[in-house]
């Protein structure tokens, strides 16, 4: 599933073809790809208004318009947003579930065979995700912030970080690389971290989340760029998939474990 780099990456790419641009017109089905709205009040209160602005909340892509609305698109397991002609070859995709027109000759494409993501049109982000946890790259998101809550839980560490209300952004893969970067066992109960513990996992999560940016993104399954490229972020995982492979710091296997239902990669000799 995208997280927060893959999604960083696709509002990025997204500004420069989308803001300044009005939608004409919204081709749709209604299905459940639709969330808070149905397809006519969509269609109504997207046409003739301009991007303004393209920001990430979370893992969701928040397109700001002219109206004030709020035009959500959340990737879900394996969505993609592009930009492309009107008569582009890419007419053929038969899973673009939500095309928006617009002026230029230019139409922005939703396309998501699986259908867990969604779009949404709303006035306040509030109402799509009432409690979604500080930004962790943002100045919201501070180090005495963060030990504090950690003291709270007593669950695993893994799975508190995929916690949305927690934290927000971070899924499967960061949360790994996190840990490891950290040096820290996934199932170590949150409240059980010591201050130095903590305050190599608060650097982890941010220097981590950054590397994902700077390399845009993780193309594991269905992730690409607005452009259709992969992002290089899933050249340089320490453990995330590589499971059975030696650790590149002590050559220790890695192993796989479940946590919280999710698979889940570390290295038994780095990670206390
Ligand atoms: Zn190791």
């Amino acid at each position: 599933m995208p997280e927060l780099p893959e999604v960083e990456t696709v509002v990025r790419g997204l500004r420069e073809p989308l803001i300044g641009h009005t939608i004409l017109g919204v081709t749709c089905e209604q299905s459940r790809t639709i969330r808070h709205a149905d397809m006519a009040t969509l269609a109504a209160r997207l046409q003739g208004q301009t991007v303004t602005g393209v920001n990430r909340r979370a893992k969701y892509i928040l397109c700001e318009l002219s109206g004030g609305d709020l035009f959500i698109v959340h990737l879900g397991m394996t969505g993609r947003l592009y930009v492309v002609s009107d008569d582009s070859h890419w007419h053929a995709d038969r899973w673009a579930h939500v095309i928006l027109q617009l002026d230029g000759g230019q139409q922005l494409r939703f396309s998501d065979p699986r259908r867990f993501g969604f779009v949404s049109v709303v006035s306040n982000f509030a109402e799509i995700a009432p409690n979604i946890g500080p930004e962790p790259l943002s100045d919201d998101f501070t180090r005495a912030g963060f030990a504090e809550k950690l003291k709270r839980h007593h669950k695993a560490i893994k799975a508190l970080l995929l916690d949305q209300s927690f934290v927000a952004g971070i899924g499967n893969i960061y949360a790994d690389e996190s840990l490891f970067r950290a040096r820290i066992h996934s199932l170590r109960p949150a409240d059980s971290l010591k201050k130095a513990e903590i305050d190599r996992l608060y650097a982890a999560i941010r220097s981590v989340l950054e590397d994902g940016i700077a390399r845009q993104g993780a193309s594991i399954n269905w992730y690409r760029k607005v452009d259709g490229t992969t992002g290089e972020a899933q050249d340089h995982f320490d453990v995330y998939g590589r499971d059975g492979e030696p650790c590149l710091t002590c050559g220790t296997t890695i192993e796989k474990i479940y946590v919280g239902g999710r698979g889940t990669h570390f290295c038994p000799k780095c990670q206390k």
